[in-house]
């Protein structure tokens, strides 16, 4: 039995190219004591992994040269030598780009393949989904009738943030690239608007759509448009800073030129990292699956086929060509 890895080969400059990985095969590990092995359904794609690519550029060491390339997953656990889990348990994880991994049962989470796609532990029942959650009611804090704006808007976690804030009796505005994703922002996730950044002047669209101006910004993308929303803020506005997916490719980062105007807005930004969290994860869950049931929380996973189509699969979180959560189908066999 082989196990087909992606390995980081090179640190990228710019946008990763196919030279900066490297495909290997090596026999499946056999688990030891105390250990299980996972047969890795899907790897999760996160604009995260960019920055693990080049040491420095995150709040967590990047992958070493010649390392197979760190990345969320799910699996279901082939050999079992430890009482804490069984064949066939369905487990989620950091285990890697790759098809199988050895694993001690306190690196697993088991979750019920019976409530959801497996693929879905990576997006609105995963690390999107919580970084959606926290991000949103802990940092920023809304209250009924504010308006709250969202980059990324069609992505795993910008979608689930306008959606929360419906929930939370806000008004919704997205940011998103393209006339289909807004329409789809709109028409099946229930924002009150969204603005297509790639063919609509930020600015205008901003005092279009929040006549009260914005109370919580959440920031997926950074740069410009952090620069335009934070112009168009209301008194005590909160902008969450959850990442700046249009600086991840650049050798230097660009920060907001606009940040004076936090002064007149009485304003706060703050960042966090939603791994501070992880103790209260399962309360999250609960109240994600709530909204769901309810039909106030819809999700989507782009699930590409292959794992020898994961460079190019990657790149799709920089060019948008994806809506929802983007997962690779890596199981072979
Ligand atoms: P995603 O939104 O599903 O995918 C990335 C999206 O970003 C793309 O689909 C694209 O959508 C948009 N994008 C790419 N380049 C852009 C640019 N130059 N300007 C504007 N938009 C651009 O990704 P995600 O997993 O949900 O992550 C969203 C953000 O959350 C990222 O910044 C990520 O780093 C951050 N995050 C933070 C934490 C934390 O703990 N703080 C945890 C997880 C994720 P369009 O087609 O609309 O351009």
């Amino acid at each position: 039995m082989i196990n087909k890895q992606v390995r980081l080969a090179a640190r990228p400059d710019g946008l990763p190219k196919d030279s900066d990985w490297e495909f290997t095969e090596t026999p499946v590990p056999e688990p030891g004591e105390d250990e299980v092995l996972v047969k890795i359904t899907h790897v999760s794609l996160d604009p995260a992994m960019r920055g693990w690519m080049n040491p420095g550029m995150t709040y967590i060491e990047g992958v070493e040269l010649g390392d197979v390339m760190r990345a969320g997953t799910v699996g279901i656990v082939e050999k079992s030598n430890s009482p804490a889990l069984s064949v066939g348990d369905a487990v989620t994880g950091v285990q890697g780009a790759q098809q199988y991994a050895v694993a001690k049962p306190r690196e697993l989470q088991k979750v019920d393949p019976s409530l959801a796609p497996l693929e879905r532990y990576l997006g609105i029942l995963g690390m999107p989904g919580m970084t959606a959650y926290f991000g949103l009611l802990h940092i920023g804090r809304p209250e009924p009738g504010q308006t709250v704006v969202v980059s990324g808007a069609a992505g795993a976690v910008g979608s689930a943030v306008g959606q929360m804030a419906k929930a939370k009796g806000c008004r919704a505005v997205g940011i998103a690239g393209g006339p289909e994703k807004c329409a789809y922002v709109v028409d099946a996730l229930g924002f009150d608007a969204c603005i297509d950044y790639k063919n609509e002047n930020v600015r205008a669209g901003l005092k279009a759509h929040c006549p009260d101006r914005v109370d919580i910004y959440f920031d997926n993308v950074g740069g410009e448009i952090l620069d335009a929303v934070l112009a168009r803020l209301a008194m005590h506005a909160r902008v969450v800073i959850s990442g700046a997916i249009s600086q991840y490719n650049k050798s230097k980062f660009s920060g907001p030129n606009n940040y004076i105007a936090l002064l007149s807005a009485r304003a706060r930004m703050e960042g966090f990292v939603v791994f501070d969290y992880a103790k209260q994860y399962g309360a999250a869950a609960v109240e994600i699956v709530k909204w769901m049931n309810e039909g106030k929380l819809k999700t989507e996973e782009h699930v590409i086929e292959g794992i020898e189509n994961f460079p190019s699969a990657m790149l799709r979180l920089f060019s948008g060509d994806k809506r929802g959560k983007l997962v690779l189908a890596v199981a072979e066999g």
